[in-house]
């Protein structure tokens, strides 16, 4: 029987492996074995490997490897290991078997991005690590596609100092220094009912919303206005209704209205600011109708990211990248990753396209590409006796 190579298998284990993250309890799963597995491949090369609990979250938790001198500075690989959901109606293979086709290989998770973990295996294992200077340190976190619950907490109680950190989220192997932020927010309106007959006898929620859209477009306005950067596609913070529901019959005067909005600041905005903008433009409403209008989160916001500290890992990976390092349109833990004063750069193998996508998959090609590159960056940061 023909042996399969090591990268090959690990790759089979880590897609074999379930490890989806939802809000949707329905849909929610431990990542513990794949911190398991992680862990076993790791430590066989020498590394330190610590499991670090996610707080008030059973079967979650990130994994730090390190290798090298207890001296600061280094380098940091990081990545997530969960999943989003898949549609199972969508997929034309199972999610989980790792399938090879067109010089592809198919599976959920092999570009967004367990892959990864199994590609950084391969460069570490390229390089002498008994001769570095200064740590190597790789970061599995939980929960990215939800909360990024892995990367905050890890972000606040991490005890390391890296000079240097990359994270591998599928990038096309090219640099990455900007994303903008996001946060998802309710408004709900509480009225009074009462008979229709009679519209000035309760307080029409519908008409206090009417009053609050207006604030909100207004809002929109002025962000779009005030704030810009030319890096990113959409150059300003943007602000986008998405779903509203009030009422319940038309002979009744409607007690509840509720919207959901979506809000993206440009780097240099936290969503605390933002925030802070959105209230003062409710403020005219809420102070007409004091109870009536709360907002709520939809779920955990995560931060806008930029690029910052000195450019040497910006000049490196534009030199063995061959490309600048450009703004997305996606979030990532970067800007928690960031928090440890690291130069940070998202940096990763595949296509984002790929990424959610029924059919996911990683082109070969990215297979020797990636650890060489990694490879690269391990001998610079943590080899070169700096
Ligand atoms: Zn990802």
């Amino acid at each position: 029987m023909k042996k399969i190579p090591e990268l090959k298998q690990r790759f089979q284990q880590l897609i074999a492996t379930p490890s989806i993250s939802a809000l949707d309890s329905k849909w929610d799963q431990s990542n513990l074995p794949v911190i398991e597995l992680l862990h076993g491949w790791f430590s066989q090369l020498g590394f330190q490997c610590e499991v670090l609990p996610l707080p008030d979250q059973p079967g979650k938790a990130n994994l730090l490897a390190r290798i090298g001198p207890n001296l600061p500075g280094g380098l940091l690989l990081a990545g997530h290991t969960d999943t989003v959901p898949f549609d199972e109606g969508r997929w034309s293979r199972d999610p989980f078997t790792l399938e090879e086709k067109d010089n592809r290989w198919y599976g959920l998770g092999t570009c967004d991005m367990k892959g990864f973990f199994a590609l950084v295996l391969e460069a570490a294992v390229s390089v002498d690590l008994r001769k570095l200077t200064r740590p190597l340190y790789i970061l599995a976190t939980a929960d990215e596609e939800t909360t990024m619950a892995g990367a905050k907490a890890f972000a606040a109680g991490a005890g390391i100092a890296p000079d240097y950190a990359l994270i591998g989220e599928p990038t096309g192997l090219k640099p990455v220094h900007m994303h903008k932020g996001h946060a998802a927010l309710g408004i709900r309106v509480t009225g009074r009912s009462g008979h229709s007959s009679d519209p000035d006898k309760g307080l029409n929620a519908i008409e206090v919303m009417n009053l609050v859209i207006g604030q909100l477009i207004q809002l929109k306005q002025t962000l779009a206005e005030n704030f810009r950067q030319e890096e990113f596609s959409v150059p300003y913070p943007t602000l986008n209704l998405g779903h509203i529901h009030g009422g319940d019959a038309v002979n009744r005067i409607c007690g509840c209205c509720s919207l959901n909005l979506d809000l993206r600041p440009l780097p240099g905005m936290s969503l605390e600011q933002l925030e802070h903008l959105l209230h003062q433009a409710l403020k005219p409403v809420t102070d007409r109708y004091p109870d009536a209008v709360s907002l709520s989160h939809l779920y955990p916001g995560s931060e806008a990211f930029a690029y910052r500290g000195e450019d040497t890992l910006l000049k490196l990976a534009g030199q063995l990248c061959g490309e600048e390092a450009r703004a997305v349109n996606y979030a990532t833990e970067a800007p928690y990753i960031n928090q440890l004063g690291c130069q940070t750069l998202v940096l990763g193998p595949g296509s984002i396209e790929q990424a959610h996508q029924p059919d996911e998959y990683l082109s070969m090609e990215y297979l020797t590409s990636t650890p060489r590159l990694l490879g690269h960056f391990i001998n610079k940061f943590c080899l070169s006796g700096e």
